[in-house]
């Protein structure tokens, strides 16, 4: 059983790659940007709190982001590889993950961190649209991701959706955010001997043949 991490700033296609390794070894494949996206879908007091500190830019407090995901491990007690997508964010959270790994008798075996600059993670993340009925991703500002037709689904006809929080000035919290509260858990995987950066200007299939060759080295 092999526990995976992904590391990447805001709009490097962290969640295809994600995808990618669910469908050919069906991990569980855990996204904390997920966990707190249904959790403001549910419009309560903590889902309004939460929209709040997730379109300014910011992270969620480490105490909130591990509650989630405790609740969601033990809800998904499967014996299967976990990859966590989005977590940890900060050296607090690498902590806590440690611990919640020890617990379970288990490790974290890769950490895979997609490399890009500024500039192309800004532009991958303000031409990013979903749909939201089957979750197919486009962008605008690359030819070769453009939906056939303007802002409707290829595959579903459903018109795409922008994240909310897709905007420049989240993006450009959030990129300050990487530097200072993410970055630091780079060392401290690298130290460990698990890290492997990859280079997100790569095509995803060439980045997913990089994380295959490593998963299964
Ligand atoms: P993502 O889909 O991973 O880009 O996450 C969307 C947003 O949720 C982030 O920009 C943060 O505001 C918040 N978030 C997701 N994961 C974490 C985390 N591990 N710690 C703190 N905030 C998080």
């Amino acid at each position: 059983m092999k526990n995976i991490i992904f590391i990447a700033p805001h709009g490097t296609g962290k969640g295809t790659q994600c995808e990618f390794l669910e469908k050919e070894y069906n991990f569980l494949h855990l996204s904390t940007g997920d966990l707190i996206r249904q959790q403001i879908a549910k419009q309560d007091d903590l889902g309004k709190k939460l929209n709040d500190i997730v379109s300014k830019g910011q992270l969620v407090s480490d105490d909130i982001v591990l509650e989630m995901l405790k609740k969601y491990l033990e809800d998904n007690k499967e014996e299967k590889g976990i990859i966590f997508d989005g977590y940890p964010r900060t050296l607090n959270q690498a902590y806590a993950l440690d611990e919640l790994m020890q617990n379970l008798n288990e490790k974290i075996d890769h950490v895979f961190y997609l490399e890009i600059s500024k500039e192309e993670a800004l532009k991958r993340t303000l031409g990013r649209m979903i749909c939201p009925n089957c979750g197919k991703s486009y962008n605008e500002y690359y030819p070769n991701l453009q939906p056939k037709v303007e802002s409707i689904c290829d595959k579903c006809q459903s018109p795409l959706e922008k994240r909310h929080d897709d905007t420049e000035e989240a993006f450009n919290s959030l990129f300050d955010v990487f530097i200072k509260q993410t970055m630091p858990i780079l060392n401290y995987y690298e130290k460990q001997n698990i890290l492997k950066k990859i280079d997100a200007s790569l095509t995803k299939e060439e980045i997913f043949k990089i994380i295959k060759g490593e998963i299964e080295a």
